[in-house]
This record gives structure tokens, C-alpha cells and sequence, in this order.
């Protein structure tokens, strides 16, 4: 299993190369240079215990790492959640599932990959002997969960960037109140698309990159995506047999990640029946699906922080696909895109639709969903309860805890939700380290603190 770049100017990488690299060095992003089918394996693996899952689809992968190391691997990054499903599926009525997924360390699904994440770079770090820099940006939890994945491990320096003021400040306070002595929350001004940038800029520097041992680990790392699609697996393996085939999976959606996954696994044959993208009112692949226009807007901050996304990284992945793999059509598609230009696609026939709620909706449709079914939701899910499709079951992947989002949650629902681990944080000192939002000053940062 080799590992190509979207954008077609890489060699063939192997998913621990991969993993390592994070962005290919052309700028483009990896993808399995064909994708396995898992359609055979489906039955065999609905007994399964999640870790052992995830072990066996990530197998497939990472071929060069043996299953009982991963199995090693997936039973301790699971453990750390609080639930002895991992994701547990809560059937809300006949027609509605919720999808947990924040029953780790960080309460949002970022733990699935960034937990395992974590534990790829400490296999990576031994073997080679080799320190590694990790750098990200975050809207919020990617952040907090890959530091909670690599704190306290030697031989590894996390840098994570976020848009100062612009986190949920129980998001701030889990990236900043570690106390860990590798990890280095930096606050920079703009918005997420602005420390994205810098991010990116500094993976360019194929000289910086070498010298400091760089590794990216925001949306955009394929262990990310790989890690998302088991959880996919495990809900549809738990679906009334009927509903299977139909099933549409509703997926709060920022730098389109988590429902790339999910389309992933359709591709490789999980019969499944429809994914939909919901967004927050920024809302720019709302409007690419529903009339193949994409053309960046400004963000608006919401309710929904982890979703005020303007430039949704993985895109390009789904893009490939879309333009029937030509990698030259990609290369000229991203460089319009990064010039500010609208691009039009023809209309296509895709399993993806998507919605859109208003920011004024978001409280309303968390009281609702109390008022009607005692159920609390956070304000990422909450975007993905309009336009229920009325003909099938729907999935909807619940991406945070209400817990992180105390204020809104409090609004709309009369009670504060709490957490032990959030409760812990609110007495702890905050350490963060500013700068300003250029390639020039982060890279200096990088370089005095390896
Ligand atoms: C990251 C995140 C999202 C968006 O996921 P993408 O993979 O970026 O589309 C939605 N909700 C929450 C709570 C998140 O943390």
C-alpha cells in the first residue's frame, strides 16, 4: 500500500512516511494510491471489539506496522475513553441515531485520530531516534486533542497555533493549562484560515521542514482520515439490517475531515446510502454542494466555532476524486482557489448533499431537541438537525460534548452542563506564548524551543 499526492509531483510514500510528512512536499495532500475494498471484510468484523476494529481496518493502511502492534496501539488510545463503546450509537427515535463521539480525553471526536496520532509519532520518534516537531493549527479541539496525544512525550515538541479570542475559553484552557513542558499553545490574531496559512507556509520550507523534524497535524494528516472511517464502520455494523443500505450520515462539518471518512468508506464499498455536509452559517461547502460553486467568503464567528471555516483543507481529497484523478486538473484547481477565484463544477451526480443553519438557529434547535426528547447536544451537533431526510435513517455524528460549550448549552436548555475534566481545568494557570500571525516569527519560535 503506497500512498500518492494529490497533486501528483510526490514519489510514492508508505503510510509511515506518510504519516511523518503530513502535507506532501508538492503541497498536496496523501491518499492511498488505490483504495482497498472492505466489502467482504464487513460481516466478519461486526463482532468486534472497537479497538480491535480499528487494528484490523488500520492494518490495511499501514501494512508495514504489524497487527499486533497496532492492536497494541488502538487498545491503549481507546482505553482513554469513557465509554466502554468508544462511540457509542444512542437510537433517539426509529428514524434518528446520534453518534457519540466525544467520549475522549478532549470531549470532541479530534481524540479518535489524535489520540492514536499521538502514538504513531512515539513509535515513529523510537525507531528512528529522531526528535519531531509537531505543528498545527486549530479552531479549537484539533488543537487540544493533539496536545493531549503527545503531552509528556519524549523526544516530542507540539506547536499549536489558534485564533486568539476566537476559541470557546474551555477549548483555550485545555490547550493551555497542560502544565506540560513539550507543548506550546500560541495565540495569534485573525481568524483560523489566517494561522492555517502560517501553518502551511512553514510546511513549504522544505529546509525548515528537514532541519527541525517538522510534522503537520491538523485535518489534513492521512492517519486522520483513516482513523475517522472506523468509526463509520462500527456505527453502520450496529444499524438494523434494513437500515443499512440507506442510511444517511449527518455530519457537522469545518475542514470536511470527518465526512470525507465516512465518503471513504462508501467508496470502498460500506453499502451505505448518503452523507450530509452540515454547516454553520459559514457556510462555503453548503453552497459547493448545492450549486458547485466554491468561493471563499469571510468567516463569521458562530455558536459553532470549530466549523468557522472558510478554506476547507481536506476539499482537495474529495477534488481528486471528483476530477477523475487528474493531478494536473487539481494542481490548477487549488492555485485558482488560493488566488481568491470562484470555481465553477458542473453539476455532478454524488452520494453528498448538505444544509445549512443559521447562527440565531443553533440555540433554538438545542431546546427542541431537549424540550422533545431530553437529549442534550452542543452546538456543532446541533447544526445537523435541519432538513431530516424523511425517507431513511439518519446518523447524525454528535462532535462534541455539551460540556465545552457551557454558555450556549445553559441558554437553551435552562442547565449548565458539566464535565470532571473541564471543572479540573477552571483553577489552572494558563500558559500561552502570542505571536504574530507570520511564517517569519513562527519559524524562529520552532527554532529556539526544538
Ligand atoms: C473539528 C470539528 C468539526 C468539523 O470537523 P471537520 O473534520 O473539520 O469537518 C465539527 N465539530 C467539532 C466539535 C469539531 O471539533
Amino acid at each position: 500500500m503506497f500512498y500518492i499526492s494529490t497533486r501528483g509531483q510526490t514519489r510514492p510514500h508508505t503510510f509511515t512516511e506518510a504519516v511523518e510528512a503530513g502535507l506532501a512536499p508538492d503541497g498536496g495532500l496523501f491518499l492511498p494510491e488505490k483504495l482497498p475494498s472492505i466489502k467482504d471484510k464487513l460481516t466478519g468484523w461486526g463482532t468486534l471489539s472497537y479497538a480491535e476494529l480499528a487494528a484490523e481496518f488500520l492494518s490495511i493502511f499501514g501494512p508495514e506496522i504489524p497487527v499486533e502492534e497496532w492492536r497494541t496501539m488502538t487498545t491503549e488510545a481507546y482505553s482513554r475513553f469513557d465509554s466502554p463503546d468508544v462511540a457509542p450509537l444512542k437510537k433517539i427515535t426509529d428514524k434518528t441515531y446520534v453518534l457519540e463521539l466525544w467520549h475522549g480525553p478532549t470531549l470532541a471526536f479530534k481524540d479518535f485520530a489524535l489520540q492514536l496520532l499521538g502514538l504513531l509519532y512515539k513509535r515513529q520518534v523510537k525507531l528512528s531516534g529522531k526528535k519531531l516537531a509537531v505543528l498545527g493549527a486549530t479552531s479549537g479541539d484539533t488543537g487540544s486533542a493533539a496536545i493531549h496525544g503527545c503531552m509528556g512525550q519524549d523526544g516530542i515538541q507540539i506547536f499549536i497555533l489558534y485564533p486568539n479570542g476566537r476559541v470557546a475559553p474551555l477549548q483555550e484552557r485545555q490547550m493551555a493549562c497542560t502544565g506540560a513542558e513539550n507543548v506550546f499553545a500560541i495565540p495569534v490574531p485573525g481568524t483560523f484560515d489566517d494561522a492555517q496559512r502560517v501553518v502551511k507556509d512553514c510546511f513549504g520550507d522544505q529546509e525548515f521542514v528537514r532541519s527541525v523534524n517538522l510534522s503537520a497535524v491538523n485535518s489534513i494528516n492521512i492517519a486522520r482520515v483513516l482513523a475517522q472511517c472506523v468509526y463509520y464502520i462500527w456505527a453502520w455494523l450496529r444499524l438494523p439490517a434494513e437500515a443499512r443500505a440507506t442510511v444517511e450520515f449527518v455530519v457537522p462539518t469545518g475542514n470536511f475531515g470527518n465526512v470525507l471518512a465516512g465518503w471513504l468508506c462508501q467508496q470502498m464499498g460500506m453499502p451505505c446510502g448518503s452523507f450530509r455536509v452540515a454547516t454553520n452559517q459559514n457556510d462555503i461547502l453548503h453552497r459547493f454542494f448545492s450549486s458547485g460553486d466554491y468561493k471563499q467568503g469571510e468567516v463569521h464567528p458562530s455558536h459553532a466555532p470549530s466549523m468557522d471555516i472558510q478554506a476547507a483543507s481536506n476539499f482537495e481529497r474529495y477534488l481528486y476524486f471528483m476530477l477523475n484523478k487528474d493531478q494536473g486538473r487539481v494542481r490548477d484547481v487549488m492555485q485558482r482557489m488560493k488566488a481568491g477565484e470562484r470555481v465553477t463544477f458542473p453539476k455532478m451526480t454524488s452520494s453528498i448533499r448538505s444544509s445549512r443553519m443559521d447562527n440565531e438557529t443553533i440555540p433554538k434547535a438545542i431546546a427542541q431537541m431537549w424540550q422533545d426528547w431530553q437529549y442534550v447536544m452542543d452546538p456543532h451537533t446541533a447544526c445537523a438537525f435541519t432538513d431530516m431526510a424523511k425517507d431513511r435513517v439518519s446518523v447524525v455524528l454528535s462532535t462534541a460534548s455539551p460540556a465545552k460549550f457551557p454558555e450556549v448549552v445553559q441558554e437553551a436548555t435552562g442547565s449548565e452542563p458539566v464535565h470532571p475534566t473541564l471543572e479540573a481545568l477552571k483553577s489552572k494557570p494558563l500558559q500561552t506564548h502570542p505571536l504574530p500571525a507570520t511564517e517569519a516569527a513562527v519559524k524562529e519560535f520552532v527554532r529556539a524551543h526544538v
